[in-house]
């Protein structure tokens, strides 16, 4: 591929979704948030969490996974931002993860390196990058253990009828979902070529198989827009989300943000950043 631009100056406001800053603003209006998020620094979950994944993964660097970071490096300077850790961890459920309120990581795991080519990890590592570009981090970790903060409040979530903390579930929920679609822009902006992106979002979906070069994007698209000219299921969508909510949630629904991608992709908004425009004034 030619050399992928750059973009100097870029702000996540030129590209977030705007259902993610509304779906943000409906969670702060919830009053039991400030009880939560105060929790999550008294508890020191941030730095658990960091300490466990730094005893857990290998810290990619220019000796060590040096192509992993080389991409790292090279979408940061894309999307014009600070250098993250980036981290290899063993496990070979595909997936990826953002983590570190303080100090921001981002760790791949070996099944998704398997799963994706160097072209197609742009996608990936570019979307991780867009959760740390995209100030996610602090409710995004906060997400990660919403329920035990809870618990630890004394708010149980199900069987009590707490209208107020089930409130604050959904909201986190919905805006997970909806910091997905900025995320998904920061890793076109950084693969640069649609297809890839949709492919790299329907190898997460499937999975590494010895299939895989039978994957076809255009059908996975076709499958992502009738999936969504079924409006109820986006609803049952965000039920499925809710029950799975923990393990499978820090990528949900490929499908459903695949098409979401491909809108903002055909918009206009994705060919302006291209063309240069790199703030919000400009959308
Ligand atoms: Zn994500």
């Amino acid at each position: 591929m030619a050399k992928r631009k750059r973009f100097p100056g870029l702000t996540y406001t030129a590209y977030a979704a705007d259902t993610d800053k509304k779906a943000m603003d409906a969670l702060q209006k919830i009053p039991l948030l400030p009880k939560v998020v105060q929790k999550f620094h008294e508890v020191g979950y941030d730095r658990w969490m960091y300490a466990y994944n730094m005893a857990t993964a290998v810290r990619c660097g220019p000796q060590q996974y040096h192509k992993l970071y080389d991409t790292l490096r090279e979408c940061c300077e894309i999307l014009d931002m600070p250098e993250p850790e980036l981290y290899v961890s063993s496990n070979p459920f595909p997936n990826a993860f953002a983590g570190g309120v303080e100090r921001p990581y981002v760790t791949v795991r070996s099944g998704m390196i398997d799963c994706l080519n160097d072209e197609q990890l742009y996608h990936l590592i570019g979307h991780e990058l867009g959760h740390i570009k995209s100030g996610h981090l602090l409710y995004h970790s906060i997400a990660a253990v919403l329920i035990p903060l809870l618990d630890a409040l004394g708010r149980r979530t199900l069987g009590v009828g707490d209208a107020l903390t089930i409130g604050l579930v959904l909201a986190f929920l919905e805006w997970s979902r909806q910091a997905e679609l900025s995320a998904d822009r920061a890793g076109l902006l950084c693969a640069q070529d649609f297809e890839l992106s949709a492919k790299a979002n329907l190898l997460l979906c499937a999975g590494p198989s010895r299939m895989r070069e039978d994957a076809n994007v255009d059908a996975f698209l076709d499958q992502s827009r009738a999936y969504q000219e079924m409006g109820a299921m986006d609803s049952i969508g965000k039920l499925l989300v809710f029950f799975f909510y923990g393990a499978q949630s820090t990528h949900p629904m490929p499908v459903h943000r695949t098409k979401e991608l491909e809108k903002w992709y055909l918009s206009g908004d994705y060919e302006r950043i291209m063309a240069g425009a790199t703030a919000a004034s400009t959308r």
